[in-house]
């Protein structure tokens, strides 16, 4: 952009890090509403800090009630919103931390430019799978009940699309396995890349 010209600073992401104990990641959670993100992240980033990694949650409603409190649900607004949720967590990233984020984010297209912010294999999609039914049996905050009643629009997996993701890090079931279960999958996982400590 003219006239804008970053300042390059002492301290990079792996000075960050390295005083951390541990690498940075973004940790993206992708699926329908009600599928499990927030709890499953949730339980997860009390196990990683438990472990002393240090972490922090961007999370849908949170987040749309300040930063994205002006968007809305059409598609161009969830665009935008993703964009932004993308540039946030860069900055996290950047910052050392596991950022661990929670949104349907239901467009591939949107989840790729959100990777490709991230270098070094940081950017982990995980994919919270679980079917409709289930999540709309679950209807954890009634919004599949107004959104079946026409009294929500562009709600997805009910009038908006959801695109499952193609080839995902890592994919989690939640009707088919617990918390515990999907939370220990993930740890093995940041284990075995090496981003936390043994
Ligand atoms: P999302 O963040 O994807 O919208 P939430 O985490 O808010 O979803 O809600 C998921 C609901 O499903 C919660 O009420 C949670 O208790 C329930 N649930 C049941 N089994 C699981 C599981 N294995 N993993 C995650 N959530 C589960």
């Amino acid at each position: 952009m003219k006239n804008i010209i970053p300042h390059e600073h002492l301290i990079k992401t792996k000075d960050r890090s390295k005083i951390k104990g541990h690498k940075p990641a973004i940790l993206w959670f992708t699926g329908l509403s009600g599928s499990g993100k927030s709890t499953v992240a949730s339980y997860l980033e009390k196990k990683l800090n438990e472990k002393k990694i240090h972490t922090y949650i961007l999370d849908g409603d949170n987040v749309r009630s300040g930063l994205n409190s002006d968007l809305d649900f059409t598609q161009t607004s969830r665009e935008e919103n993703i964009r932004r949720i993308s540039e946030v967590s860069k900055l996290f990233y950047d910052s050392g931390l596991i950022n661990l984020v929670c949104f349907i984010s239901p467009y591939i297209k949107d989840r790729e430019k959100a990777r490709e912010l991230i270098p070094d294999d940081g950017f982990i999609e995980i994919f919270v799978d679980c079917p409709l039914e289930e999540c709309e049996n679950r209807d954890v905050k009634g919004l599949y009940k107004k959104a079946r009643d026409g009294e929500i629009k562009h709600f997805t997996g009910i009038d908006a699309p959801y695109e499952s993701p193609e080839n995902p890090e890592i994919t989690i079931n939640t009707k088919e396995n617990t918390v515990e279960e999907c939370t220990d999958r993930i740890i093995s996982y940041l284990k075995e890349k090496q981003i936390i400590p043994e």
